[in-house]
């Protein structure tokens, strides 16, 4: 890696995890799961460390996400609010005790060490003064919070006055346990509200609205773990801590442990990584504090977490579940995609019942059988996965899961395109395709039928109007009008905007067809090559590859296309119904013949179909991107990243508007 690489890759990160903690600290809705977050946080974490002349001061590794909502009334901590130094395997947790150990200059690293479970939930402030509740704040900046004293006070667990009568700042984390995040999304669901993702989430949602009322009926919960200022400090250690919040009303963890030894520590971070599942709340590890607080004292704090305090992650959540069956569905392109419909499982924020099984690699590596016990997991995405099987489960019975070879929809082969592994449906009638492909038919660039937009399909489709795209063309207009109580304007406009597109050109109907991989620059390639529907019907694998353009995988899917019935019989529909299947050369004059063009940036004169089309007529062809074969590129404002490619390339040149209209006039000099 070059130094301006690394220099790159640390301002990519910084942007990137800046756009996450804003989301996920502001606005809770987090766009990567935690572990994603953290791994580039690492990484960023170790460039800074090889190369410090990078570091800054307000790098996400070394600063605190703000939660504070822009003009929302702010109180300034009485002392700083931290984060927690991460560490994500117990080697790393062990030479962070090491790094403890020598900053106390002691011998052993097994000092006493307070053990807390790390409740995955919304860090909250506290200020009591004589025995009172004051006020409630966020964690914010750090340096302040918001004031959410309104609600907070709505959290039956959380006591409004104290025995102790000193001022002092007490410290948690507000949750929403789990039962209760799983009641509120069922509820929004069926009110067609938006769900939380997950119930840190949620917590952090509430905790902010405007209506305490909302607060009250969502029953969430708090647990209580540290100090903050305290002007009198009836403890010396951590334990001490926890025993001062219980005595003193505040809800505490159960299963907090003093650990005097690192075996002690490795059993508990096991124990629990195994067990969270079965609490009632989530918790994301396990956070190791030094017990005494004069050692804390000792230790202070770096500019984002204490040096007495790790935080122990645990890895992504895994689960086991029954596969019930695999449903295998025909989606819009006709890809077949396994799904696994699985018994519910609550995992890392969400009930799943459904896990994509992406394609027939993914079940072989499976090893996919029928009524299988499998492992689930929510990692990398928010998206869960099977990640095994586990066969010992398994019934001697049990048959191996087989991906189909015929549509599940319509009873056409499925093919595969050679190294590929998805299947797919290429009967252009398929009953599970059938909207998106007119869809794609009547668009602007294939048959430009306008008026006949998706939701107009979906009713045609629905009322058994349509059923296959040659019906287009016989349409029931008066039981359209019926159906849409549309005027007979509208009517008229579409009845004429489908005449009109019998006028298409060859090429443009064999875009319109929505071959795989055929764009309409491909589309006008093959047409130019195969001017009638007669010849390409009977091109084998090797003559499309003699076109320009035309690849292995265009080749393939062009020649399967053909090889269907079905798309024949539409296409002899088709032309009985009028449309021509017959390619007219567009081409006026050979004034750019033998020349390839591209366009980047906008023109002052010329739309690009414009331009497109001028070039055409004159011979040219327009390409769809910069290579050596390229001879002009057309700059017009603001241009994209072709024209820095093409700068690098001495055979291009690059020419502006008016050489260009310069061009179409006079012609290209030999
Ligand atoms: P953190 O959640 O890793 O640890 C610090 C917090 O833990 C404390 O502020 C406190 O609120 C909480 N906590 C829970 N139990 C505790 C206990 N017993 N003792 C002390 N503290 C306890 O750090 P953070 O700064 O609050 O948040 C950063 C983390 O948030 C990231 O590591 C990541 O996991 C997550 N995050 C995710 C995204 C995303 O897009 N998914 C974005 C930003 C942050």
């Amino acid at each position: 890696m070059t130094i301006r690489e690394v220099e790159q890759e640390i301002k990519k990160l910084r942007k990137q995890l800046e756009e996450y903690n804003q989301l996920y600290f502001l606005f809770n809705e987090p766009k990567v799961s935690d572990t994603e977050y953290d791994l580039l946080l690492k990484r960023l974490a170790e460039l800074e460390n090889t190369y410090p002349q990078f570091k800054i001061d307000s790098t996400p590794t070394e600063s605190i996400g703000s939660d504070l909502t822009p003009g929302a009334k702010v109180i300034k901590h009485k002392e700083r609010m931290y984060s927690l130094e991460n560490a994500y395997s117990l080697e790393e947790v062990r030479s962070s005790l090491f790094r403890i150990a020598r900053l106390l200059e002691i011998e052993s690293a097994e000092l006493p060490i307070y053990l807390e479970l790390k409740i995955d939930g919304f860090s909250i402030n506290l200020f009591y003064d004589k025995g009172t509740l004051q006020y409630a704040t966020t964690r914010g900046d750090g340096f302040e919070g918001e004031d959410v004293t309104e609600n907070i006070k709505q959290i039956k667990s959380i006591p409004t006055t104290i025995p102790h009568q000193a001022p002092i700042e007490i410290r948690g984390e507000i949750f929403l346990p789990i039962s209760e995040f799983l009641r509120i999304n069922e509820e929004r669901a069926a009110k067609g509200e938006k769900s939380f993702a997950n119930p840190r989430n949620a917590a952090a949602g509430t905790i902010k609205v405007k209506n305490s009322q909302i607060v009250a009926e969502r029953n969430l919960d708090g647990f209580f773990y540290s100090i903050g200022y305290a002007e009198e400090r009836p403890f010396k250690s951590q334990q001490e801590i926890s025993e001062f919040l219980t005595k003193s009303g505040f809800k505490t963890n159960l299963y907090n442990k003093l650990a005097n030894s690192f075996e002690e520590i490795e059993h508990f971070c096991n124990e629990w990584e195994d067990k969270r599942s079965t609490l009632e709340y989530e918790i994301d590890g396990i956070v190791l504090k030094v017990n005494d607080l004069a050692d804390q004292d000792r230790l202070g704090f770096t500019d984002k977490s204490p040096r007495w305090a790790i935080a122990y992650k645990f890895k992504a959540e895994e689960k086991s579940t029954n596969l019930l069956s695999v449903e295998f569905s025909v989606g819009r392109t006709g890809a077949v995609t396994p799904v696994a419909i699985l018994e519910p499982v609550y995992i890392a924020g969400t009930t799943v019942s459904r896990s994509t099984l992406h394609n027939e690699d993914e079940i072989d590596r499976l090893d996919l059988h029928h009524n299988d016990r499998v492992v689930i997991v929510k990692s990398g995405d928010i998206i869960p996965k099977i990640l095994r099987t586990l066969p010992e489960f398994r019934s001697p019975e049990a048959e191996k899961v087989v991906f189909p070879n015929h549509c599940p929809v319509c009873q056409t082969p499925l093919s595969k395109e050679e190294d590929g592994v998805i299947q797919y449906c290429n009967n252009i009638n398929c009953p599970a395709q059938i909207q998106k492909r007119i869809e794609h038919f009547a668009s602007r660039k294939a048959m430009d039928i306008e008026g006949l937009g998706e939701a107009l399909i979906a009713k045609l489709l629905e009322y058994n109007i349509i059923e296959k795209i040659e019906d287009l063309y016989n349409l029931d207009y008066d039981k359209i009008q019926e159906l849409e109580n549309q005027g007979e304007k509208s009517i008229a406009n579409l009845k004429s905007a489908i005449e009109k597109s019998k006028e298409r050109a060859w090429d443009r109907i064999l875009y319109a067809l929505g071959i795989r991989f055929v764009g309409d620059k491909t589309a006008k390639s093959i047409a130019e090559h195969y001017p009638t529907y007669e010849l390409i019907k009977t091109a084998t694998i090797e003559d499309l590859l003699e076109i320009e353009d035309v690849g292995e995988r265009i080749a393939e899917s062009v020649y399967s296309f053909f090889q269907n019935e079905e798309s024949i019989h539409t296409l002899e529909a088709l032309k009985d119904k009028g449309l021509k299947l017959e390619y007219e050369s567009g081409v006026k004059s050979d004034l750019l013949k033998g020349f390839s063009f591209l366009l980047t940036g906008t023109l002052a004169n010329y739309t690009r179909t414009e331009a497109q089309q001028l070039i055409e007529e004159k011979g040219g062809r327009v390409t769809s991107s910069v290579s050596k074969k390229l001879n002009y590129l057309i700059v017009g404002e603001n241009p994209g990243s072709k024209y820095d490619k093409a700068k690098t390339i001495d055979s291009i040149k690059i020419i502006d508007e008016t050489e260009f209209a310069k061009l179409l006039e006079e012609g290209v000099e030999a």
